[in-house]
C-alpha cells in the first residue's frame, strides 16, 4: 500500500499528470503570480476557525481522511447546514476549463462521507477572483471519475514512470512551464516516435 494520496495531487493531475509526477514523484515545485495569490489565498483560509451563523456551523482548515481510499488532505471549510456535510474548496481565479476542481471536491466528499457516516450530495467551489460559488453536485459519474483518478495517482507514485509533457493552453498558465519546456518536450518525444 502506497502512502496516503494528498488529495491536491488528484487536482494537479487531472489538470496535467506530468506536472503533478513533478510535484509529487519529484518534488519540484515554482510559484508563479498564480500560485502565489493562491497560497496567499490558502494560508488565509488554512487558520483553524469555527462559527455559526444562523443555521449554519462552518468549519475552517481540518484535515479530511478516508481509509478506502487513501486519502489525505486539509480542507479549506466545511459547512454542516440540516444535518447535511458540504466541503467548500477555495480557489484564487475564476472557473476554468478543467474539471479538476469539481474532482478535488468530490475527494473530500468522500473524506467526509467516510469520517461522518453520512451521504454528502453537494460541495462548492469558492472562486476569489470572481467572489463566486460554484455549486458541485457529487454526481455518481463525478464519484466515479474521481475514483478513477484515484487509482490513476496512485499508480503514478508507485511506480514514478512520468508521463509526457503534453503542450496545451493549460501549459500557459502553469509555474513549471520553464522547467517543462513543453514544446521542446513534445518534439524529443515525436522524435523518438519516429
Ligand atoms: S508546462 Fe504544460 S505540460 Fe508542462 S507541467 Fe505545465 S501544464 Fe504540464
Amino acid at each position: 500500500m502506497t502512502e496516503y494520496i494528498a488529495i491536491a495531487a488528484l487536482n494537479q493531475y487531472a489538470y496535467c499528470s506530468h506536472r503533478c509526477w513533478r510535484m509529487f514523484c519529484v518534488g519540484e515545485f515554482t510559484d508563479n503570480q498564480y500560485t502565489i495569490e493562491g497560497t496567499s489565498l490558502h494560508d488565509r483560509v488554512h487558520t483553524f476557525g469555527e462559527d455559526n451563523r444562523e443555521e449554519t456551523w462552518k468549519v475552517r482548515a481540518i484535515w479530511l481522511k478516508s481509509e478506502q481510499y487513501n486519502l489525505i488532505g486539509k480542507s479549506d471549510l466545511i459547512e454542516l447546514e440540516n444535518n447535511r456535510w458540504i466541503p467548500v474548496e477555495y480557489k484564487r481565479g475564476k472557473k476554468g476549463e478543467w474539471d479538476n476542481d469539481e474532482l478535488q471536491v468530490c475527494a473530500q466528499a468522500l473524506c467526509l462521507e467516510e469520517m461522518t457516516g453520512t451521504v454528502v450530495k453537494t460541495g462548492y467551489v469558492y472562486y476569489a477572483q470572481t467572489h463566486q460559488r460554484q455549486l458541485v453536485e457529487i454526481s455518481d459519474a463525478l464519484r466515479q471519475d474521481t475514483i478513477n483518478t484515484i487509482a490513476e495517482v496512485t499508480k503514478l507514485i508507485e511506480t514514478g514512470i512520468m508521463p509526457p509533457a503534453v503542450y496545451g493552453k493549460k501549459c500557459k498558465g502553469c509555474s513549471l512551464h520553464d522547467q517543462c519546456l513543453p514544446k521542446l518536450a513534445q518534439k524529443v518525444n515525436k522524435y523518438h516516435e519516429d
